[in-house]
């Protein structure tokens, strides 16, 4: 690969290869004056994925600006590691995916094929299409929500899957991604804290400031402060831009709908899914609320939830052995807030009491 696309690809072998025989040590890149550039672009990798959720691209007209941008995604990785922020981790992730993503688009199917490799990503090409084993798409695809990833609408043969271009590179973007956030955080030294706490705390507050803009928040009327801690933690992925599993976004939905939110507000809260589709989404909402199927379902119940991996962060209230459905948990919560001196009326006419099925079905699909 030229030094050209070693830029657009850092995370490759030679580029890493490339650092070394320039002589370029840690102590080089975290602290001499030549390297500040790779010091800032490095920073701007990460606030480009918070602000952007996508790293925007570096003019690449000379040598050293290649050089740089090589060295900046190691900067970068340094800057979160020591931040060692989780949500910082993950939208550093999906940035970077995301950029590879577009890249991989328009180069030749060779190039795609190398990325691959240097993925650890299994495939082959059967006459210029890429091709790989079901169960590798299996796990690189359980995250994406579109009926076209599905296996069964994907044409196999042979125990092989065979993809066009553009949607191998999006499986390669998840491949990237899984790499990133399995490898982060990296492990940092005493030292390098210390030459980079300037950039380490600007970081850390732009992080504090959207995980903010993530809380939960402007729901207006509704008492979000008496959310249980499970509908808490999908909405929070759903505004960060997180994937949510089927079932998740089912619970979380129904739950919403259920007290009260309208369809479009429950839209506007997976806006940022980074594969946010706004006709497919509306019609999951629509689906769940009762629009289109007739049946308005309910939230699933604790046991569901937990049996989904979507019960997390319990606190005393989720402990209480009559707290059996996030709904009763709010309504609880809601209640004690209420009595609370000084406390605002709620309005709590849309949520069900315990117990009632009145024209709801309750389904985790
Ligand atoms: S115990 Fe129930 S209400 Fe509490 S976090 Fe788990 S699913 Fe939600």
């Amino acid at each position: 690969m030229e030094i050209k696309q070693l830029a657009r690809y850092p995370f490759v072998k030679p580029a890493s290869e490339l650092i070394k025989q320039e002589n370029i040590s840690l102590e080089d890149l975290l602290t001499h004056q030549a390297f500040s550039g790779a010091r800032h672009r490095g920073k701007q990798r990460i606030i480009d994925s918070v602000e952007k959720a996508q790293v925007q691209d570096a003019k690449l007209t000379s040598k050293e600006d290649m050089l740089q941008e090589i060295l900046s995604y190691a900067m970068a990785r340094i800057l979160v590691s020591s931040v060692g922020d989780g949500f910082l981790i993950r939208r550093y992730a999906l940035a970077e995916a995301k950029t590879v993503y577009d890249h991989l688009q328009t180069e030749p199917i060779d190039r795609v094929m190398e990325i691959a490799s240097e993925l650890g990503v299994d495939a082959t090409l059967e006459r210029d299409v890429p091709s790989m084993h079901f169960a590798d798409f299996l796990r690189y695809t359980s995250g994406i929500r579109s009926k076209e990833w599905k296996l069964v609408n994907t044409e196999v043969k042979k125990g092989l899957v065979s993809l066009p271009k553009i949607k191998f590179a999006r499986v390669l973007e998840q491949a990237f991604h899984d790499k990133i956030e399995d490898e982060l955080p990296l492990p940092v030294a005493d030292w390098m804290i210390k030459a980079l706490k300037d950039d380490i705390q600007e970081l850390k507050n732009l992080a504090e400031q959207m995980k903010d803009r993530y809380k939960v928040e402007g729901f207006g009327e509704i008492d979000a402060e008496s959310f249980p801690p499970c509908i808490r933690r999908l909405i929070a992925m759903a505004r960060s831009g997180e994937n949510i599993s089927h079932p998740g976004r089912f619970a979380l939905t129904s739950f919403l709908f259920s007290i009260g939110l309208s369809r479009d507000e429950i839209l506007a809260i997976f806006a940022s899914s980074p594969d946010f589709d706004e006709s497919k989404t509306r019609y999951q909402i629509d689906h769940i609320t009762g629009e289109i199927s007739g049946t308005k379902y309910t939230p699933p119940e604790c046991s569901t939830m937990k049996s989904f991996g979507n019960c997390h962060n319990i606190d005393d209230l989720c402990r209480q052995d009559w707290v059996k459905h996030p709904l009763i948990y709010y309504r609880a919560k809601s209640r004690r807030r209420r009595k609370q001196p000084g406390a605002k009326t709620v309005p709590q006419a849309s949520v069900p009491a315990e117990g009632d099925k009145t024209a709801t079905k309750s389904a985790t699909t």
